[in-house]
């Protein structure tokens, strides 16, 4: 999570759902040492919670800040009418506006609507996120593998209160010859003698395993147009 970020956007970090404070990293190499990295001791250095919570959170904070928020109304396009700029948004009125900031994610629809960049691949990495339980508690730390078939990738188990963890991984897309590849690792993830025996038996599955592009080409990627400025993943941050 980005804490300082997120307190600085007025968040009370330890108020949120299912936050799990994290006091210490254990990182495992290639060559199989691990190693335990405390964190300093002095302050909250990190701390991991679900995505959905985290996110409901910052509506929330929005909210509370008097933002108008709109949930499930799908941007559609942007249209320009000399200087005015107009947005077709799903279930609402033509809306009329003098900037737009496309945080869309990878795959952003605006920048799409305005035919920018529509050619390039969403993103350079791979990512997959697998929530699963039944972790105990003296292994559910926060550990990150470094294993020679990942590199300069990684894959992750980060801790959630009762038993639960958050475990993925990303990868260099050119490292790999194909998605099936890359799909595969995917499927063996929690086989890997390395994370199986770090995380014991007795884990399940929570939900689906889920796969998104990480985009890592911010300086030759355009990030305004006119009125419109892509932030975040929009901008292949
Ligand atoms: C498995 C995984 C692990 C990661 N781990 C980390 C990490 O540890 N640390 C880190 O800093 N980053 C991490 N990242 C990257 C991080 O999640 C992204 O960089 C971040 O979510 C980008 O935020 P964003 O708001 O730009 O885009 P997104 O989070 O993708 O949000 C885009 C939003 O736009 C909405 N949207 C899309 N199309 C439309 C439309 N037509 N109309 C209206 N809304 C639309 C979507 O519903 C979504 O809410 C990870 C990513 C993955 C996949």
């Amino acid at each position: 999570m980005a804490l300082k970020l997120s307190e600085e956007l007025g968040l009370k970090i330890l108020n949120l759902d299912n936050l799990e404070a994290v006091d210490e990293a254990v990182i495992h190499f290639p060559s199989g040492r691990r190693e335990v990295f405390p964190l300093p001791g002095k302050g909250l250095f990190a701390a991991v919670v679900p995505r959905a919570d985290y996110d409901l959170a910052l509506i929330d904070l929005a909210r509370e800040l008097l933002v108008d928020v709109r949930l499930g109304h799908k941007f559609s396009s942007v249209n320009f009418d000399g200087e005015r700029t107009f947005l077709d948004i799903e279930g609402l009125e033509e809306v009329e506006t003098s900037f737009v900031v496309a945080a869309d994610g990878a795959w952003s629809p605006v920048r799409r609507s305005l035919n920018l960049g529509e050619d390039q691949s969403r993103g350079e990495w791979l990512a997959f996120r697998q929530y699963i339980s039944g972790v105990e508690t003296d292994r559910n730390n926060l550990h990150v593998w470094f294993e020679k078939d990942l590199l300069p990738g990684y894959a992750w188990s980060f801790p959630l209160p009762d038993g639960k963890a958050n475990v993925g991984f990303g990868v260099l897309k050119s490292k790999h010859s194909s998605a099936s590849e890359i799909a595969q690792l995917a499927r063996d993830l929690l086989n890997r003698d390395s994370i199986s025996e770090t995380l014991g038996e007795n884990i399940k599955l929570e939900g689906r395993q889920t796969a998104w592009p990480i985009p890592a080409r911010i300086s030759s990627q355009r990030l305004t147009s006119g009125p419109v400025i892509f932030v975040g993943d929009a901008a292949a941050s």
